[in-house]
């Protein structure tokens, strides 16, 4: 039998109503997949029923990895690495639907990564994805809540983002001790062009460093003072960091990187 390793954020998902709600969230057959951290397989074999043209596998634990090669035979390809350390959009070279209930631990890590990393074309056609609760409520913020942040404004740039549902821990064995949601994301058709992401992740950083004080000081530090893109993007630096609207990020970095 197969133990749980905590260090690898290893809850496996048991409840079949998830699991379908999972693989009808969009068209599988006839297509390239990808699942991330399939642990035991119980996704992979609902996955497997819906007949995709090609599956991949990514798993880290070795001892996973002999399992689901005993388990699924010829059924997929496995690649028993870490998606850290992978570079998808050389891997694929055709668009891939991504599955994956994500280890908690470095979730924002991996999609963070996908968004920075994206060169002009979109290596995935969608991602179905998994994450706390808490940070899938951070990834949907909108501005002027709470939740609205860098891992928003950073996953908004290039992806829609719909919630489909929240999952209990009743849904998993091990049962974690946090709440989780389902998102789907698909790559938006227009967005604001960014010459380095990086810069993306700096100005954000640099906003929302201190999230409670004024615009003035981040903005006088990044732009020298420069009044005309305050007047050009209509910003008011006397509001905070969450007050400042997704595309008005962009045109920030946009400015920035014309300086
Ligand atoms: N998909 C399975 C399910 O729903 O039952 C397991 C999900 S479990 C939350 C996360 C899985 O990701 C585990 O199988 C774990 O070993 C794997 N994992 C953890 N870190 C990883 C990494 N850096 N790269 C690839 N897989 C990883």
């Amino acid at each position: 039998m197969i133990k749980a390793k905590k260090s690898l954020g290893q809850n496996f998902l048991i409840d079949k109503n998830i699991l379908n709600k999972i693989v009808n969230a969009t068209n599988i057959e006839n297509k390239i997949i990808l699942e991330i951290g399939p642990g035991t397989g119980n996704l992979t074999s609902y996955i497997i029923k819906k007949k995709p043209k090609k599956f991949f596998v990514i798993e880290k634990d070795n001892e996973l990895a002999i399992y689901l090669k005993k388990k699924f035979n010829n059924k997929l390809t496995i690649i028993n690495q870490d998606i850290l350390k992978i570079d998808e959009s050389n891997f694929f070279k055709e668009k891939v639907t991504v599955y994956g209930n994500l280890p908690y631990n470095i979730s924002t890590e991996i999609l963070s990564k996908w968004i920075i990393n994206l060169k002009d074309n979109f290596w995935f056609d969608c991602l179905v994805l998994m994450f706390q609760k808490e940070v899938a409520d951070r990834i949907i913020a909108k501005f002027n809540t709470p939740n609205y942040g860098r891992l928003s404004i950073i996953c908004n740039w290039k992806l829609n983002i719909k919630k489909i549902c929240d999952i209990k821990p009743d849904s998993f064995s091990p049962k974690p001790k946090i709440n989780s949601t389902l998102l789907f994301l698909y790559p938006k058709e227009n967005f604001i062009k960014i010459k380095d992401p990086k810069n993306l992740e700096k100005i954000t950083r640099i906003f929302f460093n201190q999230r409670r004080k004024m615009l003035k000081k981040p903005y006088h530090k990044l732009f020298n003072g420069d009044e005309r893109i305050l007047e050009k993007l209509k910003i008011d630096l006397n509001l905070r960091p969450q007050n400042i609207d997704f595309e008005t990020y962009y045109k920030l970095v946009h400015e920035y990187e014309n300086l």
